[in-house]
């Protein structure tokens, strides 16, 4: 069986096929400017040069449409037929608390997304466009929606619950949800195969460092808590995001800038973190080039960084009275050493020991171990892979219903 995965932003919309014989990507690529001028589509054959269509896209029907067409081509396509194509799953931003696992497209399941794009007011509204443009062009392949807060919803209502007046939970479903849950839980499960041993048997702390990034406890393959909050906003300092402030900085910035609510809440998530606090950029690789030449804010940011997420760390070991793993992944956890350095070195008070030679040198993108052979905590790089867990928990719920 082939899946198509789909991951729908506002104006664009990602995509791969993926053969779930060999687990391998059989096509993927990506639409921009839906619904703006200058709409293309980048779609990428492995082992062929990239294929630009350039073709007005009004909508996320059209990309949909367009998509498919790529896909079944003659010259770069990848299946022979649109039959091929077995089942459809899609990235969806929140759940709620309506589901706590991946589930099948129904109009019924459709409409509780739909109500939860308040929760989610800048990203719901675009996954569901994708899931209807989807039903709408090929309306006989099932579809498995996939939440990136599921992952989450094992979490104790004593590590969920705001310290806020509780009708507002009960009212307005404010509480922690937290986020990347497909890739928390797709990387303790490989760490668990990695290292030999069953997950149920482990206490991991699960670092997602990229351009958004959390931190999540999994005890015994569950998580029990996590960095992100009500939206992807909290817990560490990110990219462009401020990660965890005092709440009342938004008043008193109001009051000193003339900012209103709206500007304020923009300048937390688009110009603040690494870039708001180096001046320089979002983007770990300038941030450790800039290091590299003396520059002292993009050192302070780094340092900002990796010193959150260690107390993160070492925060999440004690919630779970131990630790035996501490993964890295996605961007920076994966690529950047530095940062790897900051939160992993001088933490034997906890029994993790990093070997720096295999924390600087060693092959990218496979399971490697980084701590030294004596560190009681195995610490680990793990390539992330969130569409292969969208795609396996879209089979598997496929084929359930079968
Ligand atoms: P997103 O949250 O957008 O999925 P990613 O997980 O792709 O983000 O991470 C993006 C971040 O990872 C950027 O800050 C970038 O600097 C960093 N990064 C990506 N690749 C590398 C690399 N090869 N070396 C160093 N840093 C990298």
């Amino acid at each position: 069986m082939k899946i198509l995965v789909i991951n729908a932003g506002s104006s664009s919309l990602k995509y791969q096929l993926i053969d779930m014989e060999t687990e391998q990507v059989a096509a993927k690529g990506l639409c921009e400017r839906i619904g703006i001028d200058g709409s293309k589509l980048t779609h990428k054959l492995p082992g062929h040069d990239d294929v630009v269509i350039e073709s007005p896209m009004p909508d996320h029907n059209e990309a949909i449409r367009l998509v498919l067409e790529a896909l079944a081509d003659k010259k770069h396509g990848a299946v022979k037929s649109m039959n091929e194509i077995g089942a459809v799953g899609h990235r969806v931003v929140h759940s709620g608390e309506d589901f706590t696992e991946s589930v099948l497209l129904t109009d019924e399941v459709l409409q509780i997304c739909k109500r939860n794009t308040d929760l989610a007011p800048l990203h719901q509204p675009a996954n569901v466009m994708g899931i209807e443009a989807c039903k709408a062009v090929m309306p006989k392949v099932p579809q498995v929606l996939v939440f990136d807060t599921a992952f989450h919803s094992t979490m104790p209502k004593y590590a969920y619950m705001y310290g806020l007046p509780y009708e507002y939970y009960e009212k307005y479903k404010v509480r922690r949800y937290g986020f990347h849950g497909t890739s928390h839980k797709f990387v303790s499960g490989e760490a668990a195969r990695f290292l030999k041993k069953d997950i149920k048997s482990l206490k991991i702390v699960t670092c997602h460092l990229g351009n958004g990034s959390s931190i999540s406890a999994v005890d015994g393959g569950k998580c029990i808590d996590t960095s992100m909050g009500f939206t992807p906003l909290e817990g560490v300092p990110m990219g462009t995001r401020c990660g965890d402030i005092d709440p009342s900085v938004v008043e008193y910035l109001m009051n000193k800038t003339g900012m209103d609510v709206h500007a304020t809440l923009n300048t937390l998530n688009k110009k603040s973190g690494m870039l708001g606090l180096s001046g320089i950029s979002s983007d770990f690789r300038d941030l450790c080039a800039a290091e590299e030449k003396g520059d002292e804010r993009a050192k302070l940011a780094l340092d900002v960084f990796g010193y959150t997420v260690k107390r993160f760390v070492g925060a999440y070991a004690a919630a779970m009275n131990g630790l035996d793993v501490l993964v890295f992944t996605a961007g920076v956890g994966e690529n950047t050493e530095s940062v790897r350095s900051r939160v992993a070195g001088n933490m034997e008070i906890l029994g993790i020991k990093l070997d720096e030679s295999k924390n600087r040198n060693g092959q990218r993108g496979i399971i490697r171990e980084i701590s030294t052979p004596d560190s009681r905590v195995r610490v680990l790089i793990v390539p992330t892979n969130e569409e292969l867990v969208i795609a396996r928990e879209t089979k598997e719920i496929v084929e359930k219903k079968k």
